[in-house]
């Protein structure tokens, strides 16, 4: 090769890696420029957040263009403290600024469309919840919280049937947190059938309760109905009676049920029978049936008179009050006994008589579905009435 062409060669090879060094050294210096001015910015968010200035940091990290492991963080972080402290929109906008990233990791971006799809459930925007969740629960990576947020979408738009089939997938994935909840699903259709009177219908739903949870008080409740519009005292009896061995809670809503189909089916006795059965095998106590028959407004039974006298008997502050009225020393007679039971229902009607046993919410109907903490059949009766007004009680701890 000749001199003067080796001379050119080595020139333009020396020239070429010269260039090749320099570019590159400049776009290490632009990325360098740029993450030290990214890293200011997020720093004067963090700054704002520490300042107690929300307003001004949802901005500054709204602004950064790249959002990188360190920063996506803070990201996720800001946006569940709006949340939190109930600033919806504020979350719903940082939550859709990762998800609109297309440089993230899928997990990343998987877990900013959960947080968003939280975060319109709790503004209340349940079709856009909806439609992320669906989503999120046939192609995420946590299909348990999508499809449980589902069913309490579906249960809250009273959508039952979506809610039951949530339910099912919820369950092939994962352990619902109210595994009986379903079989309230198909009472609820099956109440509205019998609304309808679509009895064959009702029927079918009440079978779907009964194969879901085994020995159910509110579908024998429901059955039992049923079989009452159907002209089967018989049956109804047998499953009235049945659920108040089971679920003695559930002794006010049954009790006048019991009442009537036993003089229906021409068997009065029967109502005795299932009240003195509870007594002797321990399901309850006669005070306890007397109190779910005030609260119920079904006290016209001799029996049930019987067991008023006996909570006068047990009930110290009771006696203390109805014996002023009373002559001395004398038996209240079962007329008394009876205005007696009709004075406590009036004082009943005007408290609380359900409680919720989770979340100690106050009710004065008896609700399958607590609307605080929505979890099913936790109402329970208040036993105890309380006379002083809620100014007067010691305030409870927070
Ligand atoms: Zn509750």
């Amino acid at each position: 090769m000749p001199t003067d062409v080796q001379q050119t060669f080595w020139w333009t090879l020396a020239g070429t890696l010269a260039l090749g060094w320099g570019v590159t050294t400049w776009r290490s210096l632009v990325r360098r420029k740029r993450r030290h001015e990214r890293r200011a910015r997020y720093l004067e968010g963090v700054r704002y957040l520490l300042d107690d200035k929300p307003d001004r940091a949802l901005e500054v990290f709204l602004s950064l263009s790249e959002i990188d492991d360190e920063t996506v963080d803070t990201h996720f972080a800001l946006g569940s403290l709006y949340r939190r402290r109930g600033e919806v929109e504020r979350a719903i906008r940082v939550h859709q600024h990762i998800v609109d990233r297309t440089s993230l990791s899928t997990d990343t971006r998987d877990a900013a469309l959960t947080e968003l799809a939280r975060d319109y459930f709790r503004a209340g925007l349940y079709d856009r919840a909806e439609e992320l969740f669906l989503s999120l629960a046939g192609s995420g990576r946590e299909p348990a919280l999508a499809l449980s947020h589902l069913v309490r979408i579906y249960e809250i738009q009273h959508e039952w049937q979506q809610a039951a089939d949530a339910h099912k997938r919820l369950r092939n994935v994962g352990v619902p947190e109210q595994p009986a909840a379903i079989a309230h699903f198909y009472c609820e259709m099956a109440e509205a059938a019998i609304a309808a009177q679509d009895y064959r219908r009702a029927i079918e739903h009440l079978d779907s309760a009964t194969r879901e949870q085994h020995d159910f008080g509110r579908s024998a409740i429901l059955r039992g109905d049923l079989a009452r519009r159907q002209g089967d005292p018989g049956l109804a009896l047998q499953l009235y009676r049945s659920v108040i061995r089971r679920d003695f809670h559930l002794l006010a809503l049954v009790l006048p049920r019991l009442a009537d189909v036993a003089k229906q089916a021409g068997e009065p006795q029967q109502f005795d029978e299932a009240l003195e059965e509870l007594v002797r095998n321990g399901a309850g106590n006669p005070a306890e049936i007397a109190y779910a028959a005030i609260v119920s407004g079904y006290y016209d039974d001799p029996l049930i008179l019987d067991c008023v006298r006996e909570m006068l008997t047990i009930d110290s502050d009771l006696r203390d009050m109805t014996a002023a009225f009373l002559p001395s020393a004398a038996e209240p007679t079962r007329e008394q006994l009876h205005a007696i039971a009709g004075a406590l229902r009036n004082v009943v009607l005007r408290h609380a008589r359900y409680r919720c046993s989770q979340c100690g919410l106050d009710s004065s109907t008896f609700l399958w579905h607590c609307p605080a903490c929505h979890a099913w059949d936790t109402l329970r009766g208040v036993a105890a009435l309380e006379f002083l007004p809620k100014a007067a009680l010691p305030r409870s701890a927070a």
